[in-house]
């Protein structure tokens, strides 16, 4: 059996996919993006975060290992609220996929019980991991951050080539698409790169079954401080609601739901 790290599982989730679903949080990824709120899960290996509690100092730690059976048997545990709401499980992080090997046990485990899986990714792995950790997905939950390079190089620290490719590979193989965007004031909220990224996503075809457009909050930053790292992003943080009525009129005729509401 495979081994994992991974941080926390997080039940009766329904912002990760359709229906009520349990997320598997996943401890590593290869991007970093200025606006990451979880950084405990962006840098890999076990870790621990100091914070004081009532004047007392505390600490917590951060990761542990599970094998893809434990893991699979724990999250079937839920699973008569999966099969009511046509939800499932979700595998996130962190980066999911560069546990692949891990990951695709897991859900093909979790696909022989008769549960659907979805894998929540930033896509920049070679083409071959992605396809062969999607397998036995029901869905993929894809990130498009920006359509230009030069702007994903300064919001993440990495080019989006290998990502908007593989995109587009998975949308010739079929896979069910839900592609997610977090628009951060001052870093990827330009809308000609907005209309980009949607003139990208309209020419997927039908596999793309929605848009979700995910707040940026600040609520990571406390966890900054535990780790004693400071917090990366400046400026504005939030943005006006004239912004959304544009950005709508350049999803027009595409399923978004902005935070929540369906548009
Ligand atoms: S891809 Fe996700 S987990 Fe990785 S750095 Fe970006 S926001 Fe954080």
């Amino acid at each position: 059996m495979e081994k994992g790290l991974i941080s926390t599982i997080q039940g009766y989730s329904i912002k990760d996919g359709p229906g009520i679903r349990s997320t598997v949080f996943c401890v590593g990824c290869n991007l970093r993006c200025r606006w990451c709120s979880n950084p405990e899960l962006m840098l890999p290996g076990k870790k621990v975060m100091r914070f004081s509690l009532g004047g007392e100092e505390r600490q917590q730690e951060v990761g542990y290992e599970i094998e893809s059976r434990a893991l699979a048997e724990k999250l079937a545990r839920d699973r008569m609220f999966y099969a009511e709401t046509g939800g499932g499980v979700t595998f996130s992080g962190g980066e999911a996929a560069l546990q692949w090997k891990f990951v695709a046990e897991t859900a093909k485990i979790l696909s022989g019980m008769g549960i659907s899986s979805a894998l929540d990714t930033a896509g920049d792995v070679p083409w071959e991991v992605l396809d062969a950790v999607t397998e036995d997905m029901e869905y993929v939950l894809y990130d498009v951050k920006t359509f230009d390079d030069a702007m994903h190089r300064r919001c993440t620290g990495r080019s989006n080539a290998r990502i908007l490719e593989n995109l587009k590979k998975l949308a010739a193989k079929g896979r069910m698409l839900i592609i997610r965007m977090v628009i951060v004031p001052e870093y990827n909220d330009d809308l000609e790169d907005v209309r980009k990224r949607m003139e990208l996503v309209k020419s997927l075809g039908a596999c793309v079954k929605r848009v979700d457009i995910l707040p940026y909050h600040t609520l990571g930053k406390g966890k900054y401080q535990r780790l004693g790292i400071p917090y990366p992003i400046k400026g504005k943080e939030e943005i006006p609601q004239t912004y959304w009525n544009e950005f709508r009129q350049l999803g027009v005729g595409i399923s978004i739901v902005i935070a929540g509401e369906h548009g």
